[in-house]
């Protein structure tokens, strides 16, 4: 196991929550009683869970650098079925929650030895979306794209999870019929990211239209990898860059899921981006003079409790005047709620029904919240 997997480094929160004796890391309630109006109840978050199980046990069995990891892959089956079938009876409320039920599960993978079942495909997923990348900054270039598109396209990006029952099969779909990611990516945003079941959108746009008070500085939580963070987030990233905004980018420190981690941008995001001949060199000239760069946020979670960041990550963050979460675990199911005393974004696509419906929206709807500093 990697060493930074057993360190203990102190944990600060986010220098910009609004009140953190008044921030909860979660949206919904997740055991919220028969007479409490939200209609999902903890049996049906049991449920979600239990369905991200197949997926969680069929990566932990393809995981060559794990040995015997088809009988440890079926231990952790049985043990994260008991977790939640022990949950099903248990009455402790400080037990039923997302940030919880992530980490047992998470945990339970790593005590087997799965440090990173996931690392497979998301370095597959990093290359070709890599791949793609020259090709998806030229279209949006020639497109003019605004903030719309940019918008639209960190949904589409945000549409290919494997943390999400619904989308892995969506994601496989599109595997087979479709080679060509860039061709892929931009069918998505123009056909599935029309419905929007929070739509802040229009006040976005008038604050980043708004060029007499350009972002000075942008921290941004990033989630999967592949489309998403290098399709999705990249470009968005980029026309920051191209108007002066500095741009941090908070990923993992220990892997989860198939969330993108500090390391896979250091090893191979940054330096691809620095050989990239994009128009202006728009990376190349950020990353040179660091108005680009990235930190570990110093999770190792799919979803994040921001009292709980790294010391780097925060002290980064410290000056930032915008902060964007990407994604559902992070800005749906954790942070949708949370106020800030700087601009914020949260953009995600909704890949559970019981979220959408928690949200009054359909499956695959999109989550634009935007909020203007709170002090
Ligand atoms: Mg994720």
């Amino acid at each position: 196991m990697p060493p930074e997997a057993e360190e203990m480094r102190p944990m600060v929160p986010f220098p910009h929550i609004k009140d953190v004796s008044a921030y909860e890391p979660t949206t919904f309630e997740y055991n919220p009683g028969d007479t409490h109006p939200q209609p999902i109840k903890k049996r049906d978050w049991i449920r979600v869970f239990r369905m991200s199980l197949p997926e969680f046990t069929k990566r932990a069995k393809m995981d060559a650098s794990v040995e015997d990891s088809e009988r440890k892959s079926e231990i952790f089956q049985e043990r994260f079925e008991k977790y939640l079938d022990d949950l099903n009876e248990n009455e402790d409320d400080k037990l039923m929650n997302v940030i919880h039920m992530c980490r047992f599960r998470d945990e339970c993978l790593r005590k087997l030895g799965f440090y990173d079942c996931f690392q497979t495909v998301k370095r597959e997923e990093n290359v070709k979306a890599l791949e793609a990348l020259p090709r998806v900054l030229e279209r949006l270039d020639n497109e003019n794209a605004g903030i719309l598109e940019l918008v639209k396209g960190v949904f589409a990006g945000n549409i290919f999870d494997l943390g999400a029952a619904a989308s892995q099969a969506l994601f496989s779909n599109n595997n087979d019929k479709e080679d060509d990611i860039a061709k892929s990516f931009f069918e998505t945003r123009d056909t599935k990211t029309d419905v929007f079941v929070v739509n802040d959108f229009d006040s976005l746009k008038n604050r980043w239209n708004d060029m007499t008070r350009v972002h000075e500085k942008c921290c941004i939580f990033v989630d999967n990898a592949g489309a998403d963070a290098i399709l999705g987030v990249l470009p968005l990233a980029r026309e920051m860059l191209k108007r002066g905004t500095k741009v941090v980018l908070c990923a993992n420190d220990v892997p989860s899921i198939n969330d993108i981690t500090i390391k896979e941008l250091e090893e191979l995001v940054f330096p691809t981006l620095l050989q990239m001949n994009d128009k202006d060199n728009v990376f190349k000239k950020a990353i040179e003079s660091k108005q680009f760069t990235c930190i570990g946020s110093g999770s190792d979670l799919p979803v994040i409790d921001l009292r709980e960041i790294s010391e780097p990550c925060a002290n980064e963050c410290l000056d930032c005047d915008l902060v964007v979460l990407i994604g559902m675990g992070r800005g749906i199911e954790t942070n949708l709620r949370a106020e800030f005393s700087i601009d914020r974004i949260n953009l995600g696509m909704v890949k559970h029904k019981e979220v959408a419906q928690l949200l009054g929206g359909p499956l695959y709807s999109c989550v634009c919240k935007f909020d203007s500093a709170k002090v």
